[in-house]
């Protein structure tokens, strides 16, 4: 079920089956498998993300103490090229996004039941035309969508497994972050995941 829950940002609940959350799990698993999970750093303090994370696809976002946030086509710990963007999210963005060029990112984020994201703007791409597609698997979590700027009054919604959430057009730079996983999980993780995490969430971008 797909509702626009504010202007350009688009929910779909439950838009993976448990099948689909199951296959799209063996693919972030490979991909974790190519690309291992590192840990990166803030801007400026280098004080490290409570999240672990990877990228597939041409591009990868990166951030560390030293140069901040960017795209790299390399992992930063192993210096290869990013794994191919499985075919299964290339798919999805495409019945998703509703946008002409295929994605040139996508960020794999790992949560563990303390891990958190704070309120920010996906703001390091040049193509702010292009939508943020959003997927979550495994445990439900309190996510918090802000306005444009940073004071403006945020809405919580709890995002559970399977999910897809969509910021576009008017939406596409607003604030968002995730408060914490909350206790309730209304689908764990795909046992493809079960080892690295309690959350996967992928973010699927176009950079250039
Ligand atoms: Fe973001």
């Amino acid at each position: 079920m797909m509702s626009e829950i504010a202007l350009g940002v688009f929910y779909h609940a439950r838009f993976l089956d448990p099948a689909a959350q199951a296959a799209l799990a063996e693919e972030i698993a490979d991909v974790i498998a190519a690309a291992p999970l590192y840990v990166s750093t803030m801007p400026k303090t280098g004080a490290p993300m409570s999240v672990r994370m990877t990228n597939c696809g041409a591009l990868g976002w990166v951030s560390d103490k030293e140069r901040g946030y960017r795209y790299e086509a390399r992992h930063p710990k192993s210096g290869e090229p990013w794994p191919a963007m499985p075919p299964l999210l290339l798919q999805l963005w495409d019945e998703l996004a509703r946008y002409p060029k295929p994605p040139e990112a996508c960020l794999v984020n790992v949560y563990d039941e303390q891990a958190r994201m704070g309120l920010h703007q996906d703001k390091d791409e040049e193509d702010l035309a292009a939508p943020i597609l959003s997927l979550s698997l495994g445990a439900d979590c309190r996510f918090r969508l802000g306005g444009t700027r940073r004071g403006d009054p945020a809405i919580a919604l709890a995002l559970s497994s399977g999910d897809a959430l969509v910021l576009s057009g008017p939406a596409r730079m607003r604030y968002h972050g995730v408060d914490r996983i909350l206790p309730t999980v209304q689908v764990p993780l795909p046992p493809a995941l079960r080892m690295v995490g309690v959350r996967v969430n992928l973010t699927l971008r176009r950079v250039a």
